[in-house]
């Protein structure tokens, strides 16, 4: 949804605390809906997206006899919805049952002077009248009373009739005959689940909003929680099976509600008792956030205003994130080859990470070391297991883990190997990223990362990458990555780190591997190092570690080496923590249990293969391909191709990457990518390049 009037407008909330239109056996169901989604934070949802909102009204259902009690409430409801937009604000009415909307769409239409379009997201109809309903709840009639018909109760509540040219039902799933014939005869277009599923809800949402908001007048949107898929959203008064996805209605919504086009909104059916652990809360409360968040461009304004600049990202504002596929703000949809470098191995929201996060983030997530828990036991015992190491210390970035074997190194040098106090030196390779940290920025060979950041620890040696290690007497260790990944997929020749690990083993030093771009996977083997055969004294594991969820990150080594460590040398308030050991444990068993170590090490041969045709078919712009499993590059030829413009390129269709250097294109998917989805991004590669390829013989 365009927010081309950006005016931002003042939300003024209104709960309606009544279960009197919903099944007797519900109580108190809906009727406590409203506060608990003011507890859960409503109001706030609008706030943060710059939006004034006030919780305004907290209207209570009349008790007494039922359909006089709904009369009284329903004009309660519409005076005062009138009243708010009147007042210049915008009126959020959160049910309460749907019977409700009876009111608040005629309220809406005396304030305007004529029946806003209505858009009305439900999995049923609600177009009963008392003659035709089976159950007789008032909560399935409320689109027939506002199209006049049915109880007087609830059809004459003052205010103009909707004009049914400008009402659209979307998601209906859930209804008896007589409402559709109700809807048919009034000439309501109705957009069923069957339509939706074949054409997506961003392309039938687009067509609903044009019936609704026809001639650019105003609007409204009444958005029944059982629109969505109950297995999402369980907490409603009348769950249905199958329907929309929260994400997709969030992406339809965005920003409906900063333009002064859509005059209110209305969540309806929310029903705490259904909902124990908050899920279907959090829906309805994103929906509002939804409808209130600012478009890409001020997204990114504000990124850039409130942030500081030390990114500088492709110009793409994501919002949801499924599997290999990532979706923007406006609903385009991207293939992630690109996997947060490595993080995302097993692709964006795996049901079971996020399965595992929230169960564990709802028992037990952070109390720091100062106790035991009972997940980081388990997730020790089955990382060790796995990578065939004695120990591990578990901390949480990337940097962090290479800064605890730093430290393991030289304490290691000092209390085991003998080095003279002070005169511990640790070895690296030029072309190294090993994460942002004073100390290791240090020890980089790119100008920029060092640039204003001194002075810098001592105790470092840069050799080039890929040549036999240089080392004296006095070095702790020699710490190197078994692919450079932020040097540009940099791999070294074969046999480099066979020879590096002899040449350690001869002179007491301890080999670190830097894997925590490459381990896990990434390139075929569980650790990189095993393509050489290697099996370093100390491993750093990170990034998917963390399931593409949270920063976990290890540093691995036999006891021999872990056993410097003695209580209070090294720590963090986080390291360890129960939520990052669950969810960590659950990746370990993920990536063994789907196999995804053999397929990196397939489609990592099948890409390569790929890579190698793409590179003859566009042999001036491509230099070089190179890759190990699921980690590819592409390196460009500076004189002919830029690779931050291929990138923005293939954003533009769909595909995103980030170039590395200016010359390399990285290729690193998630692990779960499949063939037929790579072959698509790459088919989109060579458009890119073949477009790049036609600008360059046009300039010659
Ligand atoms: N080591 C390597 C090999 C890396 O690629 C990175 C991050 N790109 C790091 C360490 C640092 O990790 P983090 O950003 O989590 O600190």
């Amino acid at each position: 949804m365009s927010n081309s009037t950006a005016v931002v407008p003042m939300l003024r909330f209104i709960g309606v605390a009544s279960a009197l239109g919903a099944p007797g056996e519900m109580n108190p169901g809906p009727a406590v809906g409203p506060q608990a989604l003011r507890r859960m934070g409503a109001v706030a949802a609008a706030r943060r997206c710059g939006i004034d909102a006030t919780w305004g009204a907290s209207i209570e259902a009349p008790t007494g006899a039922r359909w006089p009690a709904l009369a009284a409430l329903l004009t309660e409801v519409a005076d005062e919805a009138a009243a708010t937009l009147v007042a210049g604000g915008v009126p959020v009415v959160l049910g309460g049952d749907h019977a409700m909307a009876a009111g608040t769409w005629r309220g809406v239409g005396r304030a305007l002077g004529a029946a806003p379009g209505l858009l009305w997201i439900d999995a049923h109809l609600d177009a009963h009248t008392p003659a035709s309903s089976p159950s007789g709840n008032p909560h399935g009639m409320p689109l027939a009373a506002l199209l006049g018909a049915g109880a007087p109760e609830m059809a004459d509540v003052a205010g103009p009739p909707l004009d049914p040219a400008r009402v659209a039902v979307i998601g209906a799933r859930s209804f008896e005959a007589a409402e559709a014939q109700l809807l048919a005869a009034h000439g309501v277009a109705v957009f069923g689940m069957a339509e939706i599923e074949k054409r997506g809800l961003a392309a039938v949402f687009a067509d609903a909003l044009a019936i609704v908001a026809a001639g650019g007048r105003p609007y409204g949107i009444s958005v029944d929680l059982d629109a969505v898929d109950p297995l999402l959203a369980p907490g409603v008064t009348t769950p249905a099976a199958g329907g929309l996805s929260g994400g997709e209605l969030r992406l339809a919504l965005g920003g409906a509600l900063r333009t002064r086009q859509c005059v209110a909104l209305e969540i309806a059916e929310y029903c705490p008792q259904n909902d124990p652990l908050g899920i279907t809360a959090r829906l309805a409360i994103d929906l509002v956030e939804a409808a209130c968040t600012p478009d890409a461009d001020e997204l990114r304004q504000w990124e850039t205003r409130y942030g500081a600049r030390n990114y500088a990202p492709l110009p793409v504002v994501l919002a949801e994130g499924h599997g290999c596929w990532l979706s923007d703000r406006d609903g385009r949809r991207y293939l992630d080859l690109m996997s947060a470098y490595s993080a995302v191995s097993f692709g964006h929201g795996h049901a079971r990470l996020v399965a595992a996060l929230a169960a564990q983030a709802q028992r037990l997530a952070v109390t720091s070391r100062a106790f035991h828990s009972d997940r980081l036991p388990l997730f020790l015992k089955r990382l060790t297991t796995l990578t065939g190491y004695d120990r591990a210390l578990p901390v949480n970035t990337g940097l962090e883990a290479v800064e605890t074997a730093i430290k393991a190194a030289r304490k290691w040098a000092y209390k085991i190997k003998g080095v003279p106090d002070g005169q511990a030196e640790i070895v690296a390779c030029a072309g190294n990223f090993h994460g942002r940290s004073t100390t290791i920025v240090g020890f980089s060979s790119e100008a920029q990362y060092r640039d204003g950041f001194g002075p810098f620890a001592p105790g470092f040696r840069l050799i080039p990458y890929g040549d036999a290690a240089a080392l004296t007497p006095r070095t702790a260790a020699f710490l190197v990555e078994p692919i450079q990944g932020e040097g540009g997929i940099v791999l070294p020749p074969p046999g480099y780190l066979a020879a590096c690990a002899e040449i350690c083993r001869r002179n007491d030093v301890l080999l670190i591997a830097d894997e925590v771009q490459t381990g896990l996977g990434r390139t075929g083997y569980l650790l990189a190092s095993r393509h050489d055969d290697v099996r370093p004294d100390g491993v750093i594991l990170g990034k998917a570690l963390g399931g593409g969820l949270l920063p976990v990150s290890a540093f691995l080594a036999d006891a021999r080496v872990m056993q410097v460590f003695t209580p209070g040398d090294h720590g963090s308030t986080f390291g360890g923590n129960a939520l990052a050991a669950a969810v960590g444990l659950e990746a370990l068993d993920l990536l063994v249990d789907e196999e995804l170590i053999a397929h990196s090490a397939e489609l990592g041969d099948w890409l390569l293969a790929q890579l190698r045709t793409l590179a003859g078919a566009h042999g001036k712009l491509i230099r070089a391909v190179r890759g190990r499993g699921l980690f590819a590059a592409i390196e460009v030829d500076p004189a002919h191709a830029d690779a931050r413009r291929l990138a923005e390129a293939l954003a533009a269709r769909g595909v995103l990457t980030k170039e590395t250097h200016g010359t390399v294109l990285r290729l690193a998917p998630p692990l779960i990518i499949t063939r037929d989805e790579l072959a698509w991004g790459l088919a989109r590669i060579d458009e890119v390049f073949a477009d790049a390829g036609k600008r360059l013989r046009r300039a010659a």
